[in-house]
């Protein structure tokens, strides 16, 4: 099980590092059972990784560049990310694909100048609305794995994440139905199998992501292929994303 919080383009410096500090006391019991990762801004990083230096929760990114270093105005390198103390970094968000232009080439790029870094990237896949009402969906999110993950060895199945996220459902307060999540995850189970492998695809975590909250998380997550959550809105409340983690191991109260 890992959950991880996208927290966008959300909180000052002061304001995240009050929330960090309010995730910890809420959730590191908690982090025992489950992989539990925040992903500030950039900015917040180094603060951030201090902070978490003493708990079992993880630091990650949002985005990289895939270049090791050059005259990339503005962007950040994966070696950066690794020695500001993140474990992880989520790539192809479809926010960055929206706004940024990013392509499942550019993805690919990223997620294996990350794995040779020594970071985990959290790969973010999904449909659009109109994909779905066209009966696309696995066909656009096979061809991001397979294209996103073209040519990357991540050793093992704990060295990559993978993040069904439909693009309708981000943001929205419109949530995949378990059914329906449960079933784009078991297609990307089998893309993974032909492209790393049974064992690996057994044991590589899928999140759900797309308007998770307290009273959807319990139930998408007992579903068998689903194996975490990549939560946005919610995980910038710390009580909301300590209760989604509740709701992931079917612990009830807080
Ligand atoms: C996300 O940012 O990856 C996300 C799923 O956002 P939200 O939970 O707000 O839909």
């Amino acid at each position: 099980m890992i959950i991880a919080g996208n927290w966008k383009m959300h909180t000052d410096l002061v304001e995240g590092a009050s929330l960090v500090a309010e995730v910890i006391e809420r959730t590191e019991s908690l982090a025992l059972d489950a992989d539990l990762v925040l992903c500030p801004p950039f900015t917040h990083l180094t603060v951030a990784a201090t902070q978490l230096s003493g708990s079992s929760i993880s630091l990650g990114a949002q985005h990289m560049h895939d270049a090791p270093e050059g005259a990339y105005t503005g962007e950040v390198s994966a070696r950066m990310l690794l020695t500001s103390g993140c474990g992880y970094v989520i790539l192809g968000h479809s926010e960055r694909r929206t706004y940024f232009n990013e392509s499942n080439t550019s993805v690919n790029g990223k997620v294996r100048s990350a794995i040779s870094a020594g970071l985990t990237p959290i790969v973010c896949v999904g449909e659009t609305l109109e994909d779905r009402e066209a009966g696309r969906t696995e066909e656009v999110v096979g061809e991001q794995v397979r294209a996103g993950l073209s040519d990357a060895d991540p050793g093992t199945a704990d060295g990559l994440v993978l993040a069904y996220e439909p693009v309708w459902a981000i943001g929205t307060g419109r949530v995949a139905t378990p059914d329906q999540a449960d079933q784009v995850h078991g297609h990307l189970r089998k893309v993974i199998a032909d492209m790393f492998g049974d064992a690996f695809a057994g044991r590589i975590r899928i999140q759900y992501g797309g308007s998770v909250k307290p009273e959807n998380a319990g139930a998408l997550m007992a579903r068998p292929h689903i194996d975490g959550a990549l939560v946005g809105g919610a995980s910038l409340d710390a009580s909301s994303f300590e209760a989604i983690v509740r709701a992931g191991l079917g612990i009830n109260g807080g």
